[in-house]
């Protein structure tokens, strides 16, 4: 069975919160496990309006320190305590989030009730920060005013499915059907050979999402998201604010869609935007002009790879 494999945007605006868009938050949804990525701050106002469990959260990835990207944590933690949550939870971020979250805690002497662990992230290549039996998570470094990364979602193939017309036409041995079903070909005692490709369905191609918080126009990135089936890119700013996106380490959206083209993704999915746009439609003429396969990402929208 194919797990279900999904984004939901809850915030995607920048620095200020202004109409009716908020700070970025988003839940990727892989099967049962539901993965945060940044925590803006009203990400628990916004997950309740969109139907989105936050009790489910597992893990949560925090790109970088600046505010709009992680002043909801706080408050979602805090939540959690009063809740009774038990289950672990695991917060990976840049240096020095440990210490904000310590130092708040402590402060207001609050106790937590399930294990939080934290794991520092680092801007040096492609790092793998979370690994199951059907997907891996990566940080890939991003190039902006303070040491950030983006995240990478990536599919595992799972146990593959067996044609029913063949196990019904051959006997099959259980030892070799749970070979085949692990990919591996298998030789019974006789020496009798049951071929994977005989026996079992192709895979169906493996999904990815790559998540570019904020970035400066990098075309290094191409390394880390190439063919990505969804790629979310920070799009603060059109053309018109070239200057001005390179002075605080932003991109364009003419920029999102060339890092989208010439990575090779499927779709690019614009967010971040700055709050001098009341309408975005023209960011996304913007970015068509270069990526025909570019849209707008809307909060409360559920993006399935
Ligand atoms: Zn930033």
């Amino acid at each position: 069975m194919i797990p279900d494999f999904e984004v939901t945007i809850l915030g995607n605006t920048s620095s200020i919160p202004v109409h009716g868009r908020h700070h970025t938050a988003q839940v990727v949804r892989f099967g049962q496990d539901f993965l945060l990525l940044d925590c803006g701050e009203a990400m628990q106002l916004q997950a309740r309006a969109y139907k989105v469990k936050v009790s489910k959260i597992s893990n949560i990835f925090i790109s970088h320190l600046h505010g709009d990207h992680y002043y909801g944590l706080i408050g979602l933690l805090s939540s959690y305590s009063l809740g009774k949550r038990t289950t672990p939870l695991t917060i990976y971020g840049p240096k020095g989030l440990d210490d904000i979250i310590t130092t708040n805690f402590r402060y207001s002497n609050t106790k937590f009730p399930y294990p939080l662990n934290f794991v520092e992230t680092h801007d040096d290549g492609l790092n793998l920060l979370l690994e199951t039996s059907r997907y891996q998570v990566f940080s890939f470094p991003l190039k902006h005013r303070l040491p950030t990364t983006g995240f990478l979602v990536k599919e595992k193939h799972g146990l593959r499915s067996m044609i029913k017309e063949k196990l019904l036409q051959n006997e099959v041995p259980l030892a070799a059907i749970q070979s085949l079903r692990q990919g591996e070909d298998y030789k019974d005692e006789q020496g009798k050979v049951y071929k994977v490709k005989t026996y079992t369905y192709p895979l169906p191609p493996l999904r990815s999402y790559a998540y570019c918080s904020d970035t400066i126009y990098n075309p290094e990135l191409k390394q880390y998201i190439k063919n990505a089936d969804l790629l979310y890119h920070e799009s603060t700013f059109m053309e018109d604010n070239l200057e001005r996106a390179a002075v605080t380490y932003h991109s364009t959206a003419k920029q999102a869609a060339e890092i989208a083209k010439m990575s090779q993704v499927k779709k690019l999915l614009l967010g971040h935007f700055s709050s001098r746009y009341v309408h975005l439609e023209p960011l996304l003429e913007e970015a068509k002009t270069i990526f025909e396969n570019s849209i707008l990402s809307e909060e409360g929208s559920i993006y399935a790879l």
